[in-house]
C-alpha cells in the first residue's frame, strides 16, 4: 500500500492494478456526444444535450474507488457512511455487492458499535463530520476517503474562519452529509457555525445584524441551524460565509450580498471589511451543468427532462432553473416514466413527488435531457429508450 494503509484517498494509493470502474454505469453512445455536445436523434425524436451533463469528476472518483474496494476486498465487510451519491442506481448496484450502510445517531454521528479491526469503511463523496473519523481510526478499520477535493477546498475555509475567530455563516441545506461535514470542520478548530437555507433566513439574520432582532430569538426559530448551546453577540461578532457547492450560485451571492449590507449599515465599510468575509464556494462542476442547461433552454424544445435523485441538490436546482420555462419534469429514473399519460415528477417548487397526468406532448421531436451530477449515464439510456417506445 502505497500510503497510510488505514486510510486510502485516492484511486491510486490502492497500489498496483486499480482500475476505473467505468463499465458501470457508462453509455458509450452518450460519452461520444459528452465529447461533441450536440443531439442524438433516435426514432424520430431529437434528444439535446447541454455542453455539461451527469457525472463530475468527484462523483467518477467516488465510484470508482467504491468499486475498486468491492474489487479488493471481495468477502470482507464493506461498509458506507451514507449514500455514496444521491443515485438509486449506483446505491442499488452496491448494496447488491454487499455493500451495508453505517446507521447514525440523533446527533448525525456514526454508530460504530458493530466495525471490527480491518472491516472496510467508505467515506462518501460529500465528506463526512470530523468526529466519526476519529471514531473510525480508533476502531482500527481502512478508511477509504472518497471525499471530493472541492469539499475540501471549502473545509480549508471554513477551518481558518474559525482560527480567525469567525462564525461560519453556511449556505447549505442543513440535512445535507455535505453540510454536516463542513460545518463539523468550524467545531475541530474549536469555532462555530450557523447555517442558512435559503434568502428569507438570511434576511432574517441580516435583521439580527441590525439590531432589530434578538440573537436568541433567531436561534430559538432555527434550532438545528447552530450546534446546542450556542449564542453569539452581533456587537462584537466576526461571520465568514461559505455555501453547500451544489447550491445555486446566484442565491448565495444574493445571500452574501443582504448579509455585507447589513453589517455595513450596522458598521460601516472600514469595520465590515474586518468583520464580514465571503466566498463563493459552489464548485466548478455544478456551475457548468448550471450554465449548460440555461444555454440548452434557449434552443425550441417540446419537453425537457431533469434526471437525478430527489434528494440531490445539485440536480434539484437544475430543476428549479428549468421550472416555468417549459414543460419539464424532473424524474429519477425510467420507472418514472409510468405511461404516456402518467408520469412520476418532483416539482421544484413545492418539493412535492407526485404523478402528473398528460405530460407527453403530441408531435414530440425535440427533447431536452440533463442529468445532475450524480446520474450515471446508463439512467438516460434507458429513459431515451422509453420516449422513443411511447412516441
Ligand atoms: S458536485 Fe462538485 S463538489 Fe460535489 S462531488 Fe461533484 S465536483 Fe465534487
Amino acid at each position: 500500500m502505497a500510503t497510510d494503509e488505514r486510510m486510502i484517498k485516492k484511486l491510486s494509493e490502492f497500489g498496483d492494478g486499480f482500475k476505473h470502474h467505468h463499465e458501470n454505469y457508462a453509455v458509450s453512445d452518450i460519452s461520444k456526444i459528452r465529447e461533441t455536445g450536440g443531439i442524438w436523434e433516435l426514432d424520430g425524436v431529437s434528444f439535446h444535450f447541454p455542453e455539461h451533463f451527469g457525472f463530475c469528476y468527484g462523483v467518477d472518483k467516488a465510484i470508482d474507488m467504491v468499486f475498486e474496494t468491492c474489487a479488493r476486498f471481495q468477502g470482507e465487510r464493506i461498509f458506507l457512511t451514507d449514500q455514496l451519491i444521491h443515485n438509486p442506481y449506483i446505491n442499488n448496484k452496491l448494496t447488491e455487492k454487499g455493500v451495508s450502510y453505517l446507521k447514525r445517531d440523533s446527533q448525525n454521528l456514526l454508530i460504530c458499535d458493530q466495525l471490527r479491526a480491518g472491516d472496510k469503511v467508505v467515506v462518501s463523496a460529500f465528506g463526512t463530520d470530523f468526529r466519526d473519523i476519529k471514531a473510525l481510526r480508533e476502531k482500527g478499520v481502512t478508511i477509504v476517503d472518497s471525499t471530493c477535493g472541492a469539499i475540501i477546498n471549502v473545509w480549508k475555509r471554513v477551518e481558518g474562519y474559525a482560527k480567525k475567530g469567525f462564525i461560519t455563516i453556511m449556505h447549505g441545506k442543513r440535512n445535507h452529509e455535505e453540510t454536516r461535514a463542513t460545518v463539523s470542520q468550524a467545531v475541530k478548530e474549536g469555532g462555530l457555525y450557523i447555517t442558512i437555507e435559503n434568502k428569507t433566513e438570511a434576511r432574517e439574520l441580516a435583521l439580527v445584524i441590525l439590531g432589530q432582532i434578538s440573537e436568541k430569538e433567531f436561534l430559538a426559530k432555527y434550532p438545528t441551524a447552530s450546534p446546542a448551546g450556542f449564542s453569539f453577540d452581533t456587537a462584537t461578532c466576526k461571520m465568514g460565509m461559505a455555501n453547500q457547492t451544489t447550491m445555486l450560485k446566484g442565491e448565495s451571492l444574493e445571500i452574501q450580498d443582504i448579509l455585507r449590507k447589513a453589517f455595513i449599515e450596522r458598521y460601516g465599510e472600514e469595520a465590515t471589511r474586518e468583520r464580514f468575509r465571503s466566498f463563493d464556494t459552489i464548485c466548478g462542476a455544478t456551475q457548468d451543468r448550471q450554465d449548460a442547461l440555461r444555454k440548452l433552454l434557449n434552443t425550441k424544445l417540446d419537453l425537457v427532462l431533469i434526471v437525478g435523485g430527489f434528494n440531490s441538490s445539485n440536480t434539484t436546482h437544475l430543476a428549479e432553473i428549468a421550472w416555468n420555462r417549459l414543460p419539464i419534469f424532473h424524474i429519477e429514473g425510467e420507472a418514472d416514466i409510468l405511461s404516456k399519460t402518467q408520469i412520476r415528477a418532483r416539482n421544484p417548487q413545492t418539493s412535492a413527488v407526485s404523478v402528473e397526468t398528460d405530460w407527453f406532448p403530441k408531435n414530440l421531436k425535440n427533447v431536452g435531457i440533463t442529468s445532475g451530477a450524480s446520474t450515471p449515464d446508463v439512467t438516460l439510456l434507458e429513459i431515451i429508450r422509453k420516449i422513443c417506445e411511447l412516441k
